[in-house]
C-alpha cells in the first residue's frame, strides 16, 4: 500500500514536470546578419548601457562553419540556421549534394502556424531566401522570388521589388501574388491600413534605405505581423532579420553599424514584450556569422574607438540569446546548424 502511494506521487510529480516543459507556441527569430559579441556591445555602450538583447537569460554560442570553408556566407550560415544541415559556402536551402532540405518555416506552415518573413534586404538576399527557397547558389534572385508564390510564407515584408516585377522572363510576380489572394503593400502605411493576413509588401527596389532613413518600419512591420498572427489557434513562426548590421560591418561604417544594431534591437523589445505576456513564446536572437573582425581597442575616446581586422566576413563564433518557452535548451556551445534542432524541440515538445 505504501508502495503504491509512492508510485501515485511519483506519476503525479511527473506529470506536472511535464507540464511545466512548456511548448512553444509562436516563435519569432531574429537574425543579426554579421552580429557578433563586439558588434552588440559598441551598441550597448552607445546606448547608454542599455540593450534589450542583454536581457535575455539564456545564451549559448554558436561556431558557424559551414562544410567547406572556416569562413562562412549568409547563404550556408542561413541555410544550418533555417533547415538544419551545415552545407557548402554559397547554398540556400539545399545540402552538401545541392538536395533541397525543408526550412524551419515550411516545417511550422505545415503544422498549422502562421509564418512570416520580414528583412531590411532584397527579399531574396541569402538569409531569407534559406527560409523559402532551394536553390544551387544565393545569386539566382529571380528563381529565388519564385519561391514566395508557392504560399508557405503568409506575410513577407521587405526589398527586392525588382526581382519580382522587373524580370528577364517578363513575368509580372506582383500580379501573380495578388491573383493567389495577396494584399500587396508598398510603405509603412500600407502595411499598418493591411486588411488581411496574407501579405506582401515591397519598400524598395533593392535594399531598404539605411535605419536612419528607414524609420520605424521594421517595428511597424514585426508588431503589425505580430498582431494578425496572434490568434491562430496553432500559433506563429515570425523570422526578422537585421539585414544591413553586416552590411554596414562590411563598409567597417561604425556609427552606422551601430544604428542598424538599435534598430534591430528595437525589434527585439517588441518580441519581448510580447513573449513575455503571452508565455507561450520562444524568442531566439542569433547571426549568421561576425562581420569586419570588430575589436575594441583602449585608445582614444572610448566611445568611438573601435578597429576593424576586415572588411569581409569572420570565423569567430557567435552569441545566441533565448528567452521563452523551450529557451533553457539553449547553452554551452553549440554548431549554428543545431540551433534549428533546438527550436524544433521547443516547438513540438508535448506532440
Ligand atoms: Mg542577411
Ligand atoms: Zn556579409
Amino acid at each position: 500500500m505504501k508502495n503504491l502511494r509512492e508510485l501515485i506521487l511519483v506519476i503525479a510529480l511527473l506529470t506536472i514536470t511535464s507540464l511545466n516543459a512548456q511548448q512553444a507556441k509562436n516563435v519569432i527569430l531574429l537574425i543579426g546578419d554579421g552580429t557578433g559579441l563586439t558588434q552588440l556591445y559598441s551598441a550597448y555602450e552607445a546606448n547608454g548601457r542599455n540593450l534589450n538583447i542583454y536581457s535575455m537569460p539564456h545564451t549559448a554560442l554558436s561556431i558557424t562553419n559551414c562544410s567547406d570553408k572556416r569562413v562562412t556566407d549568409s547563404g550556408a550560415g542561413g541555410t544550418a540556421i533555417a533547415c538544419g544541415q551545415k552545407t557548402y559556402y554559397s547554398a540556400i536551402g539545399v545540402d552538401k549534394d545541392s538536395m533541397p532540405i525543408p526550412s524551419m518555416l515550411e516545417i511550422f506552415k505545415d503544422m498549422g502556424k502562421k509564418t512570416g518573413i520580414i528583412v531590411s534586404c532584397n527579399l531574396n538576399h541569402a538569409t531569407p531566401a534559406s527560409f523559402v527557397a532551394h536553390v544551387k547558389n544565393r545569386d539566382l534572385y529571380e528563381d529565388i522570388a519564385t519561391f514566395y508564390l508557392n504560399g508557405k510564407c503568409d506575410i513577407f515584408l521587405g526589398g527586392g521589388k525588382d526581382n519580382f516585377d522587373n524580370r528577364k522572363d517578363k513575368r509580372n510576380l506582383i500580379k501573380e501574388l495578388q491573383n493567389k489572394g495577396y494584399e500587396i503593400v508598398y510603405n509603412e502605411k500600407e502595411v499598418l491600413n493591411a486588411k488581411t493576413n496574407r501579405i506582401a509588401g515591397f519598400f524598395a527596389p533593392g535594399h531598404l534605405p539605411k535605419a536612419k532613413e528607414r524609420q520605424t518600419i521594421m517595428q511597424t512591420c514585426l508588431k503589425t505581423t505580430i498582431n494578425k498572427f496572434k490568434d491562430n489557434k496553432e500559433g506563429f513562426f515570425i523570422m526578422l532579420e537585421g539585414s544591413q548590421i553586416d552590411m554596414k560591418a562590411h563598409d567597417n561604417k561604425f556609427s552606422d553599424m551601430i544604428e542598424e544594431v538599435n534598430d534591430f534591437d528595437e525589434c527585439v523589445r517588441i518580441a519581448l514584450d510580447f513573449a513575455r505576456k503571452d508565455k507561450n513564446t520562444l524568442v531566439v536572437v542569433t547571426a549568421d556569422h561576425e562581420t569586419g573582425g570588430l575589436t575594441l581597442p583602449a585608445t582614444g575616446k572610448d566611445m568611438d574607438t573601435c578597429a576593424w581586422s576586415t572588411t569581409g566576413h569572420t570565423a569567430t563564433p557567435i552569441i545566441i540569446y533565448a528567452e521563452g518557452a523551450g529557451a533553457e535548451n539553449f547553452h554551452g556551445v553549440m554548431q549554428n546548424n543545431e540551433q534549428f534542432h533546438y527550436i524544433m524541440k521547443a516547438a513540438t515538445k508535448n506532440d
